[in-house]
């Protein structure tokens, strides 16, 4: 892995290609600055769009998932343990008392799916507005509190466990890592089988597919709680029968830590930095950033045509337009 450094961004981006670049400022509007590290980043972005922020009030936001058919998007304020919902300029709570939900998706019939810290489990929000736990417990012992969550397109649930909903009281509830470790599951509504799919991740984060599925990309966030400690995103390869293999670093951070990430049409990952999104080609070439004033958390494409980014960050939620469109369903 070499490094390359980008004149006039002031930063060391290591890239899995080993990129030699020129940096060029797309600046658009007065307030968003877009770093363009590779010509196809042009092609993702726009010049003439800009970073809206759209609330800001949140003590940590996070777990943002829109809704094409209600046009509007839900987040976790993981401290302030509630939900909240943005449409059409307006921002309302969701649900109050979310039990610190973190990771939000939707499954392959449109319920929300989402993460728990503070009972340390996964539920599905039925149509009614009931709630489902789908899994809080692996071999008998509670799970951590899991973070993130993708469905795969066999309906099946994939989430990370790492322990930040247990380490205070400030994101969830202190408590004992049950089962001794941080792992990637798998679970399976059809079954309710649940199983570990990845073991040696320091502390698993986001996590996303690529549009045909073929590979899945999951964070390692151990900087947070180590200066040494991991701040990059794996790559693992899946077989058809949901069987994984590889697991090389895709992709090393920074500044900050990689967090919360998602795939475009085009299999191009953004992913969450103290700085703001960066982008990556599948050949792991980073392709530029959008900066953003407060760290990013996480971050889903929605809007009507998909081609909008929502940034949940720190304090506030953002929005810009794009230039391609999001792969995850539905
Ligand atoms: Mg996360």
């Amino acid at each position: 892995m070499l490094s390359a450094r980008c004149a006039g961004s002031q930063r060391t981006l290591k890239t899995f290609a080993g990129q030699r670049c020129k940096c060029m400022i797309r600046t658009s509007g007065i307030r968003n600055e877009i770093e363009v590290y590779d010509e196809r980043f042009l092609y993702l972005t726009l010049g003439n769009a800009w970073v809206e922020k759209l609330y800001t009030g949140t003590l940590w936001a996070e777990g943002p998932v829109y809704f094409a058919d209600g046009d509007y998007l839900i987040w976790s304020d993981i401290p302030n343990n509630r939900m909240l919902r943005w449409a059409g300029g307006h921002v309302s709570v969701f649900r109050d008392w979310s039990n610190n939900s973190n990771g939000n998706t939707r499954d392959r019939q449109g319920r929300l799916i989402s993460c728990e810290h503070g009972t340390r489990r996964v539920t599905r929000t039925e149509p009614d507005g009931s709630i489902t736990v789908l899994v809080d417990r692996f071999r008998g012992k509670r799970l951590n509190s899991p973070n993130d969550v993708v469905v795969k397109s066999d309906g099946t649930v994939w989430f990370t466990d790492p322990p930040y909903g247990i380490l205070s009281d400030y994101e969830g509830q202190v408590g004992d890592s049950e089962y001794g470790g941080c792992y990637v599951f798998r679970f399976d509504p059809a079954t309710g089988a649940v199983e570990s799919v990845i073991e040696d991740f320091n502390k698993p984060n986001g996590i996303a597919f690529s549009p045909d599925e073929s590979r899945l990309y999951v964070v390692d966030t151990g900087r947070s709680h180590s200066p040494d400690g991991e701040h990059h995103i794996r790559v693992f390869f899946v077989d058809a029968y949901g069987g994984l293999s590889g697991g090389e670093v895709f992709a090393e951070i920074s500044p900050g830590i990689p967090d919360g990430l998602r795939v475009d049409v085009g299999g191009n990952i953004w992913t969450s930095a103290e700085d703001g999104v960066h982008c990556y080609a599948p050949d792991g070439v980073c392709l530029g950033k959008i900066r953003i004033p407060e760290p990013v958390s996480n971050l889903t494409f929605g809007g009507p045509k998909r081609n909008r980014l929502f940034i949940t960050a720190t304090t506030s939620l953002y929005a810009v337009y794009v230039a391609t469109t999001g792969a995850q369903r539905p």
